[in-house]
């Protein structure tokens, strides 16, 4: 049975935007995260993050450093109740040709084929055009920005919906 699933971006969206965080002492949840995420659990939902960690390639942390966190941020999720299912990040540049960075579509593919996720009934929530980009081309339709995290160009943003946090979500995916 193919799986419907939350895909979420990390930075803005789970957590508060700070730029190139590496610090579980820097690390702020958003509020409501917990509450949403036991909602799409609720409603049948798997939850899969998917993050560009470009830090990584600059040099402004380690692969270790971000695994650190990861684990960490797991845990916080284990504590209120909440599976994340898996979560994908990129650790390349802008310059670099990987095929994972968003706005390319290859960590959703990825989880695509490794989760059997049914796209057409799984959502993106994200903070920034580029994760609408990568969703779009990786067949996911529903698409929720949120301005807990970047400033959005709404008037030339391609999402579905644009909602003050993730909190809000709720009202609009009810199925
Ligand atoms: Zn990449």
């Amino acid at each position: 049975m193919p799986i419907k699933t939350i895909f979420l971006d990390r930075d803005g969206v789970i957590n508060k935007e700070i730029n190139y965080l590496h610090k579980i002492d820097d690390f702020e949840f958003i509020n409501g995260i917990f509450d949403a995420c036991l909602y799409f659990q609720s409603l049948g939902y798997e939850i899969i993050i998917i993050t560009n960690q470009s830090g990584i390639f600059r040099g402004y942390y380690t692969l270790s450093d971000y695994q650190k966190v990861t684990q960490w941020m797991l845990d916080q999720f284990k504590y209120n109740n909440i599976n994340i299912l898996d979560i994908f990040h990129c650790p390349h540049g802008p310059n670099n040709t990987c095929d994972c960075r968003k706005p390319k579509p290859g960590m959703f593919l990825k989880a695509k084929v490794k989760h059997n996720t049914d796209m057409e009934k799984s959502w993106l929530i994200g903070d920034q055009e580029l994760d609408v980009i990568a969703a779009n081309a990786a067949g996911i339709e529903n698409t929720i920005l949120v301005r807990s995290g970047h400033r959005i160009d709404e008037s030339n943003s391609n999402a579905r919906f644009i909602l003050d946090s993730i909190q809000q979500s709720k009202q609009i995916i009810t199925t």
